[in-house]
């Protein structure tokens, strides 16, 4: 029996780690620098949060969830997404009471049952944010920027912003009703989903994947030209504060992201690289959905990150993220004795702080020092009985062949001020 990775999961291999933590370590770090804290929530929740907190006219919780009974006969579902466990979260731990705004990131695993695809997996991550309790554009403008940092630290150079306004249930509501007249006469061209879309929720309609959908969803009213003066006054300030910060953006009216939560202000990032799933990060405000899950009425806002897609784009950019050099020396024994000693000087080197590998295989010197050049140890020390009866070692740096002699009893200080 061989066994293999289920149909839309992937191992991430030690040759892609060093990406993976430079990524997940610039997150976190330009994250906290904006004042936010980081939160790690559950893999699986009761599915009524997801039908709740994405919305049950979405393809996610329609058709991508991964569902099942526990043992316990309840229904549970592994998270699509991040933003209904926060919300759950925020709710429950009385996060309300915190002075606003309150500010969470997260690096999470999602699950969603999708046909696989470059850039499309059944299990993949998000870097992701909420922040509560702020109802102006300033906080849109700060996440944003937020990823302007990451993708700045992080060496990329293009990716695209497109923003958008879906506005708030006031102006969607006589939207919907325009929408609903433009859709009328087409309905019966339309795909089932958006025969059932029409009257639950017709926006979700701009959004279908259906080509002859698509083809006749170009043409509806955008809802950017429907906004209620709060909501357009939002978006203006939105438009204006990037502006000022001097970031790029183009506005895109057909962006109404595929979660049903969103009001106002929606985002993406998007790449011209990685193709169809070009969506690198959507993000926007959701207003209404704390107080729909239970909450008090704390307007919200959030984003989160595809990080395979991201890594797609970065490797496409040709982005380098250098090597691992966590191990700084390699001690090659000469004699049983000496085999000694590296031993007990290894395990000083490690708690000292200092990366080292030792022979654990019986190899000869030769096979030794293959060994040590295959792995790229930067330096190399060699121990046999001269140097211990000397109790001078020579340390040697690969990249030039320099050497430098040290004290063996001046060894591990050497290598923690040295190397
Ligand atoms: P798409 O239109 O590509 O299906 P989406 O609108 O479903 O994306 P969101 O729910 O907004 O995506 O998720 C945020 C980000 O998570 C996306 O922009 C994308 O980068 C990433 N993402 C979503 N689904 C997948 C998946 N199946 N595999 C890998 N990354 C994904
Ligand atoms: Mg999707």
């Amino acid at each position: 029996m061989r066994y293999s990775a289920q149909k839309g999961t992937r191992d991430i291999l030690p040759s892609e780690i060093i990406a993976w933590h430079k990524a997940e370590e610039t997150f976190s770090r330009v994250c906290h620098r904006f004042g936010y804290e980081e939160i790690r929530i559950p893999t699986f929740e009761q599915t009524d949060l997801f039908q709740r907190g994405v919305g049950d006219t979405t393809d996610v919780v329609q058709k991508e969830m991964y569902t099942f009974e526990d043992k316990g006969g309840r229904s549970i579902s592994l998270r699509p997404e991040g933003t209904a466990g926060v919300v759950r979260s925020f709710i429950e731990n009385g996060m309300g009471s915190l002075p606003s705004p309150v500010r969470l990131f997260y690096n999470i695993t999602a699950f969603r049952y999708e046909k696989m695809q470059k850039g499309r997996f059944r299990e993949f991550h998000q870097f992701g944010l909420e922040a509560f309790g702020a109802q102006g554009p300033d906080i849109d403008a700060e996440i944003i920027s937020v990823l302007r940092v990451f993708f700045n630290e992080m060496g990329l150079k293009s990716i695209k912003l497109c923003i958008n306004s879906i506005g708030c249930p006031t102006c969607r509501k006589a939207y919907n009703d325009s929408l609903r007249d433009y859709f009328r006469p087409h309905l019966e061209e339309m795909c089932y989903d958006c025969k059932s879309r029409f009257e639950k929720n017709p926006l979700r309609m701009i959004d279908c994947k259906v080509p002859e959908c698509k083809v006749i969803a170009a043409n509806a009213p955008k809802l950017i030209d429907h906004l209620c003066d709060d909501c357009k006054a939002h978006f203006e300030g939105l438009k204006e504060r990037l502006d000022n910060i001097g970031i790029e953006y183009s506005i895109d009216p057909n962006i109404v992201r595929g979660l049903d939560y969103y009001t106002r202000t929606v985002f993406e990032f998007v790449s011209e690289n990685v193709g169809s799933q070009g969506t690198i990060c959507g993000g926007g405000r959701y207003d209404g959905l704390v107080e729909s899950m239970g909450g008090t009425a704390v307007p919200g806002i959030g984003f989160a990150m595809g990080v395979e897609r991201f890594m797609l784009e970065a490797n496409s950019q040709g982005v380098d993220f250098g090597k691992t050099d966590y191990v700084k020396v390699y001690l090659a024994n000469l004699s049983d004795k000496a085999s000694m000693v590296i031993n007990k000087l290894a395990y000083e080197l490690r708690l000292k702080g200092v990366g080292c590998e030792v022979d654990l295989c019986q190899r000869s010197f030769r096979a030794q020092m293959k060994y040590a050049g295959k792995a790229g140890i930067p330096y190399v020390v060699v121990i046999g009985d001269d140097e211990l009866d000397k109790g001078e070692v020579s340390i040697k740096r690969m990249s030039d062949g320099t050497s430098n002699t040290v004290a063996l009893s001046n060894f591990v200080e050497y290598c923690m001020n040295e190397l």
